[in-house]
């Protein structure tokens, strides 16, 4: 049986720290389905969904274990509707733990078979984040260095 774990996210951009969770994910599972989901409280994106899903696409071209698709449902209905056994998060530090940690007691509440598993950040990326990525690139600043793929 092929394990396979959701990484679900905003992604508004999908930056090299999301793609350093991805291929780390990929020594503890076989397959990664990158969920670009629409995030009740942010819900005006600044680089639209469609953009963003062929720019992650276009990230893992090489890499059939990893897929992206767009999904505005539960987290853990989605996992259970695609054959998902764990979600896949990334942890930054302490802010990013208190919001995980109840996320993850409501959707293995919601669904009891999955598990959601942490990568603690590489520490040269701990710093990344999507929030200040938009801030600079709405100013004019370059931020292609933090993206694995060219805007
Ligand atoms: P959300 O809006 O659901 O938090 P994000 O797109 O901001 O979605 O993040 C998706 C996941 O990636 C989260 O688990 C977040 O903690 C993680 N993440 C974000 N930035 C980084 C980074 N630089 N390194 C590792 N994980 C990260």
């Amino acid at each position: 049986m092929k394990r396979v774990a959701v990484f679900p996210g905003s992604f508004d951009p999908f930056t090299k720290g999301h793609e350093d969770i991805v291929l780390r994910g990929l020594k503890l599972f076989d397959e990664i389905v990158i969920a670009i989901g629409y995030n009740s409280q942010k819900n005006k994106r600044y680089f639209e969904i469609d953009y963003m899903e062929a720019k992650i696409n276009e990230t893992f071209a090489n890499i059939p274990q990893v897929s992206v698709l767009v999904y505005s449902e539960l987290t853990a209905g989605l996992a259970e509707r695609i054959g998902a056994c764990a979600i896949l998060r990334g942890l930054r530090n302490t802010t990013d733990f208190e919001y995980e940690n109840s996320i993850s007691q409501v959707n293995r509440d919601l669904n009891d078979k999955l598990e959601t598993i942490f990568l603690i950040t590489s520490p040269e990326l701990a710093a990344l984040n999507s929030s200040i990525i938009r801030e600079v690139h709405k100013y004019q600043g370059d931020v292609q260095k933090y993206l694995p793929y060219a805007l």
